[in-house]
């Protein structure tokens, strides 16, 4: 498969060290002035955790408007907006507009890009005069990278902005909608690449005791809100399970309300620091695959699946207790998923894109440890939170590129400083795994 100019961009900037041609990139010289402000020191060559670390303070209070960066608005105020809403039909073939990105999109997330090469541009103007959607697709194992999910634009620069230097440069924002299969890849002039593709539908299955329930126990069916709803429930379900083949426990792994109820709950801490974590079980699925670290070919995979059931079993492992990221590179340890914070209406995980065009997917943890700052000065420029100013940070065993720490510019925004680190600087690592060495 071909590669579109624009992947060329953000293969540039995959390596040890992104290079520096604009903010939010990663660091360029001057190593030995890295000023470090990692409060709590880790012992790393013998992979031990410090025991205190869940005395950090989760922060108490936040000013901030989490609407704010989900609108994207250092992409520019003056982006023309486009109506209506595009579904294609479950099951049928098309020809899409392919670009190929390093990471997956899922249903429902948001895709901000800023775009230089001259087909690309052209072919998202094709796009927004017709049905306003492209497909992507993202390099990974190559069993599953047939699948792929179509965005929709939704606001986009008119025209495109012509750049000093002669480049032109076209931004839009788009969102992830439905899952495809590449069918046959039909590559034109070398970088545009389209294919034809099946449209995948979403399978839902309901409860497994649905069909099989005794209508008279019906009156007393509750919806599940707490832990106690769910112990009245399994005991209406185990009289259910009595009259079929089959014990009540094999029915409750296939049951979406279930599945749904324990990965929320796993996730009440990201609640509590006001985050909104979707009910219905299929919003549920694609919110976990985008906002949780998981590994490249670990999401891949969960794009395969064709229904929220099978998605939400394969995530509820992430879940079950604390992970812990350490940086891609070394395995140092940098973070644990417990210290993750909203800071994006859409989740602790956001999307955004670079001057450059590369493209961070980044999780807000209001602590960190093993990351240090450049000494250059904060800066607000292109600033994907509005209000606060970032600076590069890198990892401190091996100073790879980890992602930035924001720190507010104005006194009264709580709160004062947090981290965004990105996806690609980070990978889990199973504290059960750790504890046993
Ligand atoms: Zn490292």
């Amino acid at each position: 498969m071909d590669i579109d100019e624009d992947y060329d961009t953000e293969q540039s900037d995959y390596g040890d060290i992104p290079i520096v041609e604009s903010p939010h990139s990663g660091p360029d010289e001057d190593h030995e002035n890295w000023s470090d402000v990692s409060t709590v020191e880790l012992d790393l060559s013998s992979n031990r955790l410090e025991p205190n670390m869940d005395d950090v303070p989760v922060p108490s209070e936040n000013t901030f408007d989490v609407t704010l960066p989900a609108a994207h608005s250092y992409l520019g105020q003056n982006l023309e907006e486009l109506r209506g809403r595009t579904i294609l039909d479950d099951g049928i073939y098309i020809n899409l507009p392919l670009l190929v990105k390093q990471s997956v999109l899922f249903p429902g997330q948001t895709l901000p890009m800023t775009v230089f090469g001259t087909q690309t541009i052209e072919m998202l103007q094709t796009c927004i005069q017709n049905d306003r959607t492209f497909g992507v697709v993202c390099y990974g194992n190559p069993d599953m990278e047939r699948i792929g999910t179509t965005a929709e634009i939704y606001e986009y620069t008119d025209g495109g902005i012509w750049l000093d230097h002669g480049r032109r440069e076209f931004r839009l924002k788009a969102k992830g909608r439905q899952r495809f299969k590449i069918l046959r890849i039909i590559t034109q002039d070398n970088n545009k690449i389209s294919a034809n593709v099946k449209v995948l539908p979403e399978i839902t299955l309901e409860p497994p005791f649905l069909d099989q329930r005794l209508a008279s126990l019906d009156h007393l069916r509750i919806s599940v809100d707490s832990e106690e709803d769910m112990k009245k429930q399994e005991r209406v379900e185990n009289l259910d399970a009595a009259v079929t083949a089959w014990p009540a426990w094999v029915y409750r792994q296939y049951d979406p309300i279930r599945l749904s109820f324990r990965i929320r709950q796993h996730l009440q801490f990201l609640e509590t620091r006001g985050g909104s974590v979707p009910k219905n079980p299929i919003d549920l699925s694609f919110w976990v695959a985008q906002n949780i670290l998981m590994d490249h070919n670990e999401r891949l995979m969960l794009l395969t699946y064709d229904c929220a059931i099978s998605r939400l079993q394969r995530e509820i492992k992430y879940l079950v207790e604390d992970k812990i990221y350490v940086c891609v590179n070394c395995e140092a340890f940098i973070g644990r998923q417990s210290h993750m914070f909203p800071m994006n209406k859409e989740g602790p995980q956001g999307t955004y894109v670079n001057p450059g065009g590369v493209i961070h997917e980044t999780i807000t943890f209001y602590h960190v440890q093993g990351v240090v700052l450049n000494n250059s000065d904060p800066s607000t420029e292109y600033s994907w939170f509005p209000g606060y100013a970032w600076t590069i940070a890198i990892c401190k065993g091996c100073r790879h590129h980890v992602g930035w720490k924001f720190t507010a510019v104005q006194s009264n925004l709580r709160p004062k400083e947090f981290w965004g680190l990105t996806r690609r600087s980070l990978k889990n690592k199973d504290l059960k795994v750790k504890k046993k060495k």
